[in-house]
């Protein structure tokens, strides 16, 4: 048996079905153009026959796979042999419980909960992915590779490339991206291209050049990226003790998150690791909303994998027609046709899913707290507290329910945001500089 035989790669279209090994390299079907999917032959992996058997790898941390919070799950995401796998010890976050941002929320002491993925080598929850894919492009032997990006997933393949000595060039939108990212690939030193226009123009352009110039393409079409994506969720259930919580509440942007928590449910339940599968809420800025818009009315479905293409090609097309660009505070969702739509629909079906959008107001004010009570977040992230709140004022989600959202990026990597937010009192939670005088008294005064 070789290890690559546990996994293949399976289009998402049931009328299509192609299948692939994994040491193949696309990011769409080459028979159909849908998204792909990695599967696995279980009866091929050892899996633990329970998932706290994953605990004994913390006593061997000196491993480099056992020290990594995606790799020490390595057996859920079986697709290359250990020589090829990266790792920069990604996946060492934490799931904080916090009684006072679940106060805001109107959530019950002891049952909110804060997945921190701030706390990755680059920032964000993008290196998850980076370490999976990554491994995936030494082992079909890539030496260049590209990404799309409003900033997080630039500034996680600058770092990831330069790791493993692969060229790598970013493209992002002109003025889209947040100060802290921008400064990141470029201090990484990825080839970094601004076109003049916005993420949705860079993600159809990267797709051209990756394909004309054969290089890697490391956004999250690539479904090796979700595997790696997918351990967010095991991190989450480790640190319940591991317990699964009732809800998982997500920001959704190009929706690559979300598709790989759906999969990653799926597949421990499929593998009777967990009993049920928590629901999910996934969480838009109301600048950026294509997701709500066509699932809460126009009624958008995963119908088996038989999508009504009809309505997604309709509705795109209506933003073509009316120019429509996408605008949040919340830079990291600001994309209006999100690759893994499909897939994401998958994952509402399997996790029973609510979405919701909300607005940039709602997101400040959310992030001041998260910064205030926890460990802070970038704009992206506070959607989800902005989104529970919305969904415990409507009765989706009870007080007493179990909840972790998860803070996908640090607070450090749109510091405009929130300089602007405090200094210029944009809302309920602003704690702006107090200008004083150069004088003890005056200054003693002041002080509260
Ligand atoms: C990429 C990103 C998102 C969006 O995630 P998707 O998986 O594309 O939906 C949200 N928050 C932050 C901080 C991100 O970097
Ligand atoms: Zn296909």
């Amino acid at each position: 048996m070789s290890i690559t035989n546990a996994a293949y790669q399976k289009c998402i279209n049931p009328d299509c079905g192609a299948e692939f090994d994994c040491s193949e390299s696309f990011f769409k079907c080459p028979q159909c153009g849908e998204l792909l999917d990695i599967r696995y032959n279980w009866d091929k992996i050892e899996v633990p026959k329970k998932l706290s058997d994953f605990a004994k790898r913390w006593a061997s941390r000196k491993n480099r796979l056992d020290f990594s919070g995606v790799w020490r799950f390595r057996e859920l995401l079986n697709f290359c042999p250990d020589k090829y796998k990266v790792t920069i010890s990604e996946g060492q976050t934490i799931l904080q419980q916090n009684d006072l941002v679940a106060k805001y929320v109107d959530v019950k002491p002891g049952r909110l909960y804060l997945q921190y993925e701030g706390l990755n080598p680059s920032g964000s929850f993008k290196d998850n992915g980076m370490s999976a894919a990554f491994s995936h492009a030494k082992m079909v032997g890539a030496k260049s590779c590209a990404c799309a990006s409003t900033g997080n997933t630039s500034a996680s393949v600058a770092l990831y490339a330069h790791h493993c000595d692969l060229k790598c060039t970013v493209f992002i939108g002109s003025g889209r991206i947040a100060f802290g990212k921008l400064s990141q690939s470029m201090d990484y030193g990825a080839q970094t291209i601004q076109i003049a226009g916005d993420f949705d123009d860079c993600m159809r352009q990267v797709q051209d050049v990756c394909t004309k110039l054969s290089l890697y393409l490391l956004n999250s079409l690539n479904p090796f990226r979700l595997e790696g994506q997918k351990t967010i969720m095991y991190r989450i259930i480790e640190g319940l003790g591991w317990e699964v919580p009732d809800w998982i509440v997500v920001p959704g942007g190009n929706l690559g998150n979300s598709s790989a928590f759906g999969k990653a449910f799926y597949e421990l339940k499929q593998l009777g690791l967990i009993e049920r599968i928590p629901r999910m809420a996934i969480i838009n800025a109301t600048g950026a909303d294509t997701l709500t818009d066509l699932v809460n009315n126009k009624k958008l479905i995963w119908n088996k994998g038989k999508v009504n293409n009809k309505i997604i090609d309709d509705y795109y097309a209506d933003l073509t027609a009316r120019n429509f660009s996408p605008h949040t505070c919340a830079s990291a969702i600001e994309i209006s046709r999100p690759v893994n739509l499909k897939k994401c629909l998958r994952a509402l079906d399997i996790c029973n899913g609510v979405v919701r959008a909300v607005t940039d107001e709602e997101i400040v004010d959310a992030k001041a707290i998260i910064g205030k009570y926890g460990l802070g977040c970038e704009p992206a992230s506070a959607a989800t507290i902005a989104g529970l709140k919305h969904l415990r004022a409507e009765g989706v989600i009870a007080a007493d329910e179990r909840i972790a959202c998860v803070l996908t990026g640090h607070p450090l990597k749109d510091p405009n945001v929130t300089v602007n937010y405090h200094k210029d009192k944009q809302g309920e939670f602003s704690n702006p500089p107090i200008e004083a005088p150069n004088d003890l008294d005056e200054l003693i005064k002041l002080i509260k």
